[in-house]
């Protein structure tokens, strides 16, 4: 049988999705942004419109009902099985043909593979997105993270404030810092779930995790912090918290090397991230070792 378009289509949508699941098990950042069920519903969605279309296309080609009489029809498949065919000729005398060959049907294995495949690469999208998730941390363990970050916070903004995991993506996101946000009047922060996530790998389960998203996570809680501690302006804001971030990153149980390291990541990163979005905080001249912003000017390392 040859493929249609629309076996195409579908083929090209099962290769899309597929290659969408692997990505997203990954990418953390695409973890974060999209949850694991979405692809396996677009595509359970998209496999029951090809069925229901299936269908639907299979009655309208039944329906023209053809006259009971004999028919000039030419033999199908379905006469196969005889080998040949009575049928009429063009002057409507009956004749014997030898009828066309059963198609070889169309196996079902692939269907069969797709699906356990699929189920598979659910149930395993499923744990790693358990694994990954704030929601995988319990609520008990949650709270005294909460505490422990809010301590951290309480430091560098130098007075009583709250930090908070925002597990409902209720403050955190557009309109705010990338992960974090802060209230500076009420002193309180909320923090994206997975920077959260981040930070407890690697102050209560003593595991880095990818370099990038914990210099990220780091950074975020110095940031957010660091604008507790009254400072609004977005690049000083940044260039102190990157210098925090040293600090915060060893008193979470982080090597010294490392801590540092992970900030001077984070600094190249910020100072390489031309995005217009992320204009208001581009890195000020003055944020280098002995600059206006050096926390430390008698530090000869910075951040
Ligand atoms: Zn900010």
């Amino acid at each position: 049988m040859e493929s249609t378009p629309r076996d195409r289509v579908q083929t090209a949508s099962r290769i899309g999705a597929l290659v969408f699941v692997v990505l997203w098990l990954l990418s953390e950042r695409l973890q974060s942004a999209i949850p694991f069920w979405l692809p396996f519903a677009i595509l359970a969605a998209m496999e029951v419109e090809f069925v229901v279309r299936g269908i639907r296309e299979r009655r309208a080609d039944v329906e023209p009902a053809e006259p009971a009489t004999m028919s000039r029809r030419l033999p199908g498949a379905d006469d196969a099985d005889l080998g040949w065919v009575e049928t009429v000729d063009e002057e409507g005398e009956p004749i014997l043909v030898p009828a066309a060959p059963r198609s070889t049907r169309r196996t079902r294995v692939p269907a069969i593979l797709m699906l356990v495949v699929a189920i598979g690469l659910f149930v395993y999208a499923y744990r790693v997105d358990r694994d990954a998730g704030w929601s995988s941390v319990s609520a008990t363990e949650q709270a005294r993270a909460e505490k422990r970050f809010t301590a951290e916070a309480a430091r560098i903004a130098g007075r009583n404030v709250r930090v908070y995991c925002d597990d409902a993506y209720s403050f955190t996101g557009v309109g705010s810092d990338a992960a974090g946000v802060a209230f500076i009047s009420r002193g309180v922060s909320y923090l994206e779930p997975t920077i959260c996530r981040s930070l407890y790998r690697i102050a209560f389960e003593g595991n880095l995790g990818p370099l990038d998203d914990a210099a990220f996570a780091v950074t975020v809680l110095a940031h957010e912090a660091t604008h507790l501690r009254g400072i609004r302006n977005e690049a000083e804001t940044e260039c102190y918290a990157l210098q925090e971030g040293v600090e915060l990153g060893r008193r979470l149980g982080l090597g010294a090397e490392t801590a540092r390291a992970l900030m001077e990541a984070q600094r190249a990163r910020d100072l390489s991230d031309a995005t217009v979005v992320r204009l208001d905080y581009r890195l000020p001249a003055e944020c280098r070792n002995g600059g206006k912003l050096d926390l430390r000017p008698n530090d000869p390392q910075f951040p």
